[in-house]
């Protein structure tokens, strides 16, 4: 039989059809889907005259292959229902030619075409999804298989790094047990005393520090962090922590300094203590990872909103692809070394605290911060830059806080406030 008459007679029909499904579909989608849908009754018009399915299946292929329809803003999830609309459509629209002989003939004809195409998106949206959740499981298991390194890694990073002061404490304090007995009455037994004690005091000081980053981890991982606002000032804050690190950059022979920059000097509201925290672990960083006689520059700029500070070294640098990892906890790229535990010893050791707790005070600020290092490189020293957005947020988070510093008469009480910023406690890194 000659379907060609029969297929341009149920033409309109199934366009017909075919509009009102389009009516859902926005309009900048609707070309993409008549296109598609023309497509394939040329499809099934070439199956019936050829006998072979193969228009038909090379169309849906294509639909899978290149998501055609995706442009129409069909998803590949949905074919094999939008297949057996266009079917039912087209056997409506069959239905509808005067000639019953006709449409029964269609109909037969078309039934295998209708079974073939419908089968095949089927089994190739089966597909499909088994290999997206395959993805989805292989993911899974890579990121429980992360998890789990992490936490063996903190295992031994956090072994190691509470054993140092330990031991130093537990050595110390030995001989301050041996030293009992004998009488403490010239000057040299005193200073021998007060060696002993500062190495307790020391090893505490250290053992709180490590417990307190382990705390901030974890208040950051829930959500619990709470910032104290307060009004800020960059410049200050730079500065003190340029001063706490002076003598080390001595003795590293490291050039250590800050290049004022436009809104350093501005108030915005913040909590200084937990600022001077973060800007603190990235200087520590940097004097960390950059050997003997490098330069760490701290400059900074002013944007629509925010202030950019950047913290530049000329260390050891970041590989490209640990940019996003060193944020995460106790996540020390390369191999971790446990020889030589130390804030600012070059390369010295650390529980890997430091920067999940800065991206998470910065975080919880409304500000964002990021590496930029064009690799790891011991011999030839590309440095790493690591940059940090806050909000310039000139109102006080609440009211509370507005009558707490006065927001009216701001500048007196402010600067006096500051004062009290200027001395924040000090913590972790
Ligand atoms: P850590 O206690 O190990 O210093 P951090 O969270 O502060 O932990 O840093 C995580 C890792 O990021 C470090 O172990 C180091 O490998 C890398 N890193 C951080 N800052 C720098 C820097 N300025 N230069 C090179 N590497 C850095």
């Amino acid at each position: 039989m000659d379907f060609d008459r029969a297929l341009n007679e149920i033409h309109p029909a199934w366009s017909q059809f075919l509009a009102v499904e389009a009516a859902h579909l926005p309009d900048s989608a609707r070309p993409d889907f008549d296109a598609e849908t023309q497509a394939y009754f040329t499809a099934i018009r070439q199956a019936l005259t050829s006998g072979a399915h193969d228009a038909l299946l090379t169309l849906v292929e294509r639909w899978y292959e290149r998501d055609t329809l995706g442009m129409a803003g069909i998803e590949t999830s949905t074919l094999p229902d939008l297949l057996t609309r266009l079917w039912q459509y087209f056997f409506a629209a069959a239905q509808g030619l005067p000639e019953r002989e006709t449409a029964a003939a269609l109909t037969n004809a078309c039934l295998p075409l209708c079974c073939t195409t419908i089968v095949h998106a089927t089994r190739r949206e089966g597909d499909t999804r088994v290999a997206r959740v395959s993805d989805e499981l292989e993911q899974a298991r890579e990121s429980l298989e992360r998890l789990d390194r992490s936490k063996s890694d903190f295992i031994a990073i956090a072994a190691h790094e509470l054993k140092t002061p330990l031991t130093l404490i537990d050595g110390y304090a030995a001989m301050l047990r041996d030293l009992r007995d004998e009488p403490v009455a010239d000057a040299t037994a005193q200073a021998q005393l007060d060696i002993l004690l500062y190495g307790i005091a020391n090893g505490t000081r250290r053992l709180r520090e490590i417990v307190d980053d382990m705390i901030d981890v974890s208040m950051i991982d829930n959500n619990l962090l709470s910032l104290h606002f307060q009004p800020v000032w960059l410049k200050q804050l730079l500065e003190i922590i340029l001063q706490e690190f002076a003598p080390v950059a001595r003795e590293r022979r490291l050039s250590l300094y800050l290049e004022p920059f436009p809104g350093c000097e501005e108030m915005f509201f913040g909590d200084a203590e937990r600022l001077y925290q973060a800007l603190r672990n990235l200087v520590a960083n940097a004097i960390k990872y950059t050997p003997d006689h490098g330069q760490i520059a701290l400059r900074g700029r002013k944007l629509s909103g925010f202030v950019e500070v950047t913290i530049q070294d000329t260390g050891i640098g970041i590989d490209p692809a640990d940019h996003a990892r060193i944020f995460e906890k106790f996540s020390r790229v390369g191999s971790p070394a446990l020889h030589s535990t130390g804030k600012t010893k070059f390369k010295g050791g650390g529980p890997g605290l430091g920067l999940p707790i800065t991206k998470g005070i910065i975080e919880a600020h409304g500000g964002a911060i990021w590496v930029e290092s064009d690799g790891h490189d011991e011999i030839n020293l590309p440095g790493a830059t690591f940059h940090v957005l806050i909000p310039l947020r000139k109102e006080p988070p609440d009211e509370r806080i507005a009558r707490l510093f006065q927001v009216s008469g701001l500048a007196g009480e402010a600067q006096r406030s500051a004062a009290g910023a200027a001395h924040p406690t000090q913590s972790g890194g």
